[in-house]
Formats: C-alpha cells, structure tokens, sequence
C-alpha cells in the first residue's frame, strides 16, 4: 500500500484524499555553470530530489557567491577574472548534495518516493 507510510494504515477505508501534487525527481548537474555573460543558478544549474530539503538553499548559496562578484565587478572593484570563481567554488558544491541526495539511504529512498531517476553522472 504506497500511502501505508504516512497513515500507518494498511487500508484507506475512510481515508479522503483532499490535495496531490505531481512532480518527477532529478539529480542532475549542468557541465558549466556560466556561458559568456549567462550564469546557471538554482535549479537550472542543479536539480536535487528533495530527499534532505537543500535545493532551494543551494540555489541561495549561489546568489550569494555571484551576486557582491558581480557588484564588484561591475563597480570596478574587481576585474572581471572573480567571475570564473563562481563555477569553480560552487559546482563541486552543488555536485556533492545532489550526490548525497543521489545516494540517500536506499532503503528509505525507496519506501518513501518509490525511487529515483539518476542524472548524467551517476
Ligand atoms: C516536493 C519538493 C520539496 C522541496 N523541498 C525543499 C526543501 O525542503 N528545501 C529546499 O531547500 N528545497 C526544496 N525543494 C527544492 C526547491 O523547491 C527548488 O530548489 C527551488 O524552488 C528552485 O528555485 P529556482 O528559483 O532555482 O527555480 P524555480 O523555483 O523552478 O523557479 C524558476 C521560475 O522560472 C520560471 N520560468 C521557467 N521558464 C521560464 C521562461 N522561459 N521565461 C520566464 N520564466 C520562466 C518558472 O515558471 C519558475 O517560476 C523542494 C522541491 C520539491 C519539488
């Protein structure tokens, strides 16, 4: 019974099911965080199932690592080199959660969202 987790049930006899919502788990990981003057963040530079609740929290580590860059940069205060900083300090960030969200207990992975799709490196 696939709800049995949640209401400790093994049947849904009076059970009334009021909210669903449909989502498809990823681990993947972009193969560069900046194109040019274009910079992946969030969830378009990483996809994290939500097994430990860190996506959107990596996503705001990235802006935090980007944006006093480019405030630096564009003031003048830096040249323009502190950009690469910004893939090389967080993809192996990045990389390393959506690996230990990859590799999340299997047992309890499994029970609780029926598994994962794996992503390009793994
Ligand atoms: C079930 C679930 C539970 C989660 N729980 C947690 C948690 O506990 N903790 C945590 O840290 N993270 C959690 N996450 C992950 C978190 O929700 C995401 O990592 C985060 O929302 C990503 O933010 P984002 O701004 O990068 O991308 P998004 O939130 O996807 O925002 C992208 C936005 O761009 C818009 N957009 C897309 N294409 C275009 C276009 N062409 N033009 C204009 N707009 C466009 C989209 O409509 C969207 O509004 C969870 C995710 C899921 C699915």
């Amino acid at each position: 019974m696939a709800l049995q987790p949640w209401t400790g049930r093994s049947d849904l006899a009076g059970l009334q099911i009021i909210r669903t919502a449909s989502y498809t788990f990823r681990a993947r990981l972009a193969s560069r965080f900046r194109a040019g003057r274009v910079f992946l963040l969030g969830d378009a530079a990483h996809l994290t199932p939500p097994f430990i609740g860190q996506g959107l929290a990596a996503g705001l580590r990235d802006a935090g690592n980007l944006a006093w860059k480019l405030a630096y940069v564009l003031t003048g205060r830096a040249g323009a080199d502190l950009l690469a900083s910004y893939d090389t300090e967080r993809r192996p960030h990045a990389k390393a959660l959506v690996t230990a969200r990859r590799d999340a207990p299997s047992r309890q992975r499994h029970r609780r969202f029926g598994g994962l799709h794996h992503g390009p490196f793994g």
